[in-house]
């Protein structure tokens, strides 16, 4: 479903991604871990169309992903995104804020919107919620409305920037097992991730990065128990 092809991407006379290769098939969780400047974000921005890259191919469902506009706006909808801050409108409801996308990028009618930005706010657990504002919630009911307002464009796969590391660790929980049901019920994700525990959970396959190469990339169970390469091996020595 995604295809990532020796991607290269030159920040100036930087390179930051030299050479990335990885597939995610359909239903896939795949775990991108790595040291912090190893470029984990900007494979996502690429993927997302958030930025360009210079060399290589990324394919999203057999299309590829360039800087034409009008494909760009098509792939937004094909591909979300989860950040690390949430971004939610401060001054419209819960409700309001998972609403708004389908409203104004897909141009759905207000009720059927409204339906479905309900329905997925039960799924995330903020029911209750739906007509609280931002800044009254926790930062881990914000990332679960964050989740669920990306949800609501009905994306084919969603990538996830470390969803949970501005959180609380006490907040860490919840988010995480919003999205271990998300991976349960066949949702195609790729997760920039510092938690292993959820990465050996989860994950189905991981890719550790380093400097702008994906130096080791398999089965969680592989890469996770049985490390091949030292620098991931010293890698996850430190994060475990
Ligand atoms: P972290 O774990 O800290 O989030 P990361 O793996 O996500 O790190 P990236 O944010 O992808 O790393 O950055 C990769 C490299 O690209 C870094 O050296 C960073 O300084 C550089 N970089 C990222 N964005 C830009 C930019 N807009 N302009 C110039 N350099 C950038
Ligand atoms: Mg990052």
């Amino acid at each position: 479903m995604i295809e990532i092809n020796d991607v290269h991407k030159r920040f100036g006379p930087v390179e930051v991604l030299k050479g990335v290769s990885f597939n995610v098939k359909q239903g896939e969780v795949v775990c991108l871990i790595g040291p912090s400047g190893s470029g984990k974000s900007t494979i996502l921005r690429c993927i997302n169309g958030l930025e360009s890259y210079q060399g290589g191919e990324i394919r999203v469902l057999g299309q590829r992903v360039d800087n034409q506009q009008r494909s760009i706006n098509d792939l937004r909808r094909q591909v979300g995104m989860v950040f690390q801050r949430f971004n939610l409108f401060p001054h419209r409801s819960v409700l309001e804020n998972v609403m708004e996308g389908p409203i104004h990028v897909n141009g759905e009618a207000r009720a059927v919107a409204e339906k479905r930005a309900k329905s997925l706010l039960d799924l995330v657990g903020l029911g209750e919620k739906i007509n609280a504002w931002p800044q009254q919630l926790s930062g881990g009911q914000q990332q679960r409305v964050a989740i669920a307002r990306t949800l609501a464009l009905q994306p084919k796969a969603i990538l996830f920037d470390e969803p949970t590391s501005a959180l609380d660790p006490e907040l860490v929980g919840e988010v995480l097992q919003v999205m271990r049901n998300l991976a349960q019920e066949g949702m195609t994700m790729i997760v920039v991730t510092h938690e292993m525990q959820f990465a050996s959970e989860v994950a189905d396959r991981v890719c550790f990065l380093h400097s702008g190469n994906i130096v080791e990339q398999g089965t969680t169970d592989r890469v996770l128990g049985n490390p091949q390469e030292p620098r991931t091996r010293d890698f996850l020595r430190r994060v475990l």
